[in-house]
C-alpha cells in the first residue's frame, strides 16, 4: 500500500480522530492547531444513547456506540490517561406520553441494551422530583474531554506531528498541495465552528451554536447516576457535577452570560430543591448543521482537499466511526453515506 503524507488543519475531536485512524493504517500525519480550543476541550463529552420525549435511539446508535467505546479505550492505552467513564442516566420522565413511549420501547429487543424496564423502585425514586416516574438508560458514557484534547495535542507535539500555530492560507498552495514548502498527498480541514474563516469550504452552512455549562458542588445530589430532565447533571466525582447545556443559535461569542447561568439554575430546580455552590461556568461553540448531519468529503473543485465538520451535539459518539469512514473514502475511494456526504450541498448549488 502506498503511504500518504496527510496534512490536517485543526486538532479538535474531528482532526484528532482522523489522525488516529490514518496513523493506525501507517500513513504520515502533520497537524496544525493553534492550541486554543472552544469545543472539544470544553464539552461535557457525554454519550446519551436516547433522544428523549419520543424515546428514539440516537441516529446510527448501534454502529457508533460499539466503535466509539473501543476507540476511546484504545486512546486510554495510547495516552496512558483515564478518559472513558461508563454512565447510567436516570431520566425523570417529563409527561405521561413520554412514560408510555418508554413502556412500549423497553419490551422491544432493539432497545434492551439501552432501556432498563421500569421497576417499582424507579416509580418511587425520591432523590429528584418524580411526577411521571423515572427510568434508567444503560450503555451511556462520558469522555474526559479536556484530557482528550490536551493529552492528544501533547503527544502529537512530542512526536513532531503538530505545528502549534494558526494556519496561514498565504503559505498554502492548493494546486500542488504544499504548505510552507512541504508537499502533501491530501489535506483535510477539521476546523470546527471557525469554518467560515478558512478558505475552500467557507460557503458551507456550518452554524455556530454557543453552549454554556456550570460546574457545581453539592452534598445532596446523587453521584451514582446522571439525572436528566430539562438539563443533564453529570457526576464528575468528589461531589462535583457538570450541569448543561444551553443552546444559543448563531452565536460565536465566548463570554459567559448571566442569562445562561439563570437558565441552568432554573432547569436544575426542576429536578429538586438541592443545596449547592457554583464553582464556575464554561462556554463553547458547537459546529452544527441545519439538517443535523455532519459534512464530510472532498472539495468539488480541488482534488485531495477534504472537509470533516458539523459534529454538532453528538461529536463524541460519532467521530470515531465517521473518521474511519472518511479515511476509507480518502484512501480507498469508498463512497460516503449520502446523509453525511458534502455532495448534498454541491448538488443543491449546481
Ligand atoms: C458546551 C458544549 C458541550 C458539549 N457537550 C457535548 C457532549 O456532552 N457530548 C458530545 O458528544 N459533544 C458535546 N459537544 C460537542 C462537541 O464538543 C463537538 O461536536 C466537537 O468538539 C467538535 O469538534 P471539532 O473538531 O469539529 O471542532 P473543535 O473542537 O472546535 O476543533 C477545531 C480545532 O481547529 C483549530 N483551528 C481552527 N481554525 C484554525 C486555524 N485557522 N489555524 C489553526 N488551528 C485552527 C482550533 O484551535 C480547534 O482546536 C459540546 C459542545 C459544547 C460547546
Amino acid at each position: 500500500m502506498t503511504k500518504n503524507n496527510i496534512l490536517i488543519i485543526g486538532a479538535g475531536l474531528s482532526g484528532t480522530c482522523l489522525a488516529r485512524q490514518l496513523l493506525k493504517k501507517g500513513h504520515a500525519v502533520q497537524l496544525i492547531d493553534r492550541g486554543e480550543n472552544h469545543s472539544t476541550a470544553i464539552a461535557a463529552g457525554m454519550m446519551n444513547p436516547m433522544v428523549f420525549r419520543r424515546m428514539n435511539k440516537s441516529w446510527r446508535l448501534d454502529e457508533f456506540v460499539k466503535e466509539a467505546k473501543a476507540f476511546y479505550l484504545e486512546m486510554e492505552e495510547l495516552l496512558q490517561q483515564p478518559l472513558f467513564h461508563p454512565l447510567v442516566i436516570r431520566r425523570m420522565l417529563s409527561s405521561e406520553q413520554e412514560r408510555n413511549y418508554w413502556l412500549e420501547r423497553e419490551r422491544l429487543p432493539e432497545f434492551q441494551e439501552y432501556l432498563t424496564p421500569i421497576t417499582p423502585e424507579d416509580e418511587a425514586y425520591s432523590q429528584a422530583d418524580n411526577p411521571f416516574g423515572s427510568g434508567r438508560v444503560n450503555a451511556a458514557f462520558w469522555i474526559d474531554a479536556h484530557a482528550f484534547y490536551h493529552a492528544n495535542l501533547n503527544q502529537f507535539f512530542d512526536q513532531n506531528m503538530l505545528l502549534k500555530e494558526s494556519f496561514d492560507a498565504a503559505q498554502f498552495d492548493a494546486e500542488h498541495l504544499s504548505y510552507k514548502g512541504v508537499n502533501y498527498d491530501k489535506v483535510v480541514f477539521c476546523v470546527g465552528y471557525e469554518q467560515m474563516n478558512t478558505p475552500f469550504f467557507s460557503e458551507l452552512p456550518i452554524q455556530q451554536t454557543k453552549g454554556q455549562t456550570l460546574r457545581i458542588r453539592s452534598n445532596e445530589i446523587p453521584e451514582n447516576e446522571s439525572l436528566n430532565r430539562k438539563c443533564f447533571v453529570l457526576p464528575l466525582g468528589d461531589q462535583v457535577f457538570r450541569i448543561g447545556a444551553t443552546y444559543e443559535w448563531d452565536n460565536p461569542d465566548l463570554t459567559p452570560t448571566e442569562e445562561a447561568k439563570n437558565e441552568l439554575v432554573n432547569h436544575l430546580s426542576v429536578l429538586g430543591n438541592y443545596d449547592y455552590e457554583i464553582i464556575d461556568q464554561q462556554v463553547g461553540i458547537r459546529p452544527t448543521v441545519l439538517d443535523r448531519r455532519p459534512i464530510l468529503g472532498e472539495h468539488q473543485h480541488y482534488k485531495n482537499i477534504y472537509l470533516f465538520n458539523g459534529l454538532g451535539t453528538k461529536g463524541y459518539l460519532m467521530a470515531p466511526t465517521l473518521s474511519r469512514e472518511l479515511s476509507e473514502c480518502m484512501l480507498e475511494g469508498t463512497p460516503l453515506d449520502k446523509e453525511i456526504s458534502i455532495e448534498r450541498f454541491y448538488r443543491k448549488s449546481k
